[in-house]
């Protein structure tokens, strides 16, 4: 057993870490930079962002990789540094996280569409979620994190690309963002069934809209799969825009209070996506530890 799969199965919840888009922006990222290349470039902002979270009461922190696949990277003229952004990123967060906290290597969508609606064939993308994976594998995390999908054959590709780089336990979570499907038609059971028949740790649902939809996708990724080990991790809400900032009105105590109602579905690790603060973070991790 792997570390991670150890605590897994001690019983209890394992509380993810929150956003790190947004947190970054609030530090100063540049809108339009993209935020892996903090990893190279201020290292400190990353260390700083994870330190939060971990203080905060994290038992996992997410390296800051979501769009550290080459084909992501090219688009920000970075391809070239897709090895070393993830190996840093990786080692960043390890050395924040200490032996205590786990560190999930990061894994978001391409940004491509696969054929037949695109041009990416599947084994193209095995090939780049795999180089992705490499780099966070060597860079010390404890397992890999595919997150945020929405076309089921992706989050496939991102498991044999992860599978071919390296041993480690793979989580995979979807964003249901589109009338309780991913943006690609996928409903919740549907995806949990067939991730979970390929033999991952977690799946589960992420980012997406409201909190309410997110427990819905639960909802029915648990009746799909009775005995799953499920995750969840939604947005503090839909942002709305006040002047140039987006605004998320979910507050630590409503998010608390959702924690519960995640946890009554046997979730097994919670966290937040976009506009969660360590303080949501601190809220749930105090309800859930009772
Ligand atoms: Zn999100």
């Amino acid at each position: 057993m792997t570390k991670f799969q150890d605590r897994l199965a001690q019983g209890g919840i394992l509380i993810a870490d929150g956003a790190a888009g947004t947190r970054l922006q609030n530090a100063g990222l540049p809108s339009g930079t993209a935020p892996e290349r903090w990893n190279l470039e201020n290292p400190d902002a990353i260390r700083a962002l994870h330190r939060g979270y971990v203080e905060a009461g994290s038992d996992l922190i997410l390296t800051n990789t979501f769009g550290g696949s080459r084909l992501r990277l090219e688009m920000k003229e970075l391809g070239d540094q897709t090895h070393e952004i993830n190996l840093t990123a990786a080692r960043l967060a390890r050395e924040v996280a200490g032996e205590e906290v786990l560190v999930l290597g990061d894994i978001g969508p391409t940004g491509q569409l696969m054929e037949p609606m695109g041009t990416l064939t599947y084994d193209q993308a095995v090939g780049v979620f795999a180089e992705q994976a490499g780099g966070l594998a060597e860079g010390g995390v404890d397992a890999i994190l595919i997150e945020t999908m929405s076309d089921l054959n992706e989050a496939k590709a991102a498991v044999e690309g992860a599978r071919r780089a390296t041993d480690l336990p793979i989580l995979v979570t979807m964003s249901f963002d589109t009338h309780g499907r991913t943006m690609m038609g996928v409903k919740p059971g549907d995806a949990a069934q067939e991730l979970w028949a390929m033999g991952v740790d977690a799946v589960g649902a992420n980012c997406g809209r409201t909190l309410t939809e997110n427990l819905e996708a639960i909802q029915h990724m648990r009746e799909a799969l009775p005995e799953a080990t499920l995750m969840a991790k939604p947005n503090a809400g839909l942002p709305r825009m006040e002047g140039t900032d987006s605004v998320y009105d979910v507050t630590p105590e409503i998010m608390a209070d959702y924690a519960q109602k995640f946890a009554a579905f046997d979730v097994k690790i919670f966290g937040g996506c976009c506009g969660s603060t360590p303080d949501h973070i601190h809220a749930a991790s105090r309800v859930l530890r009772g």
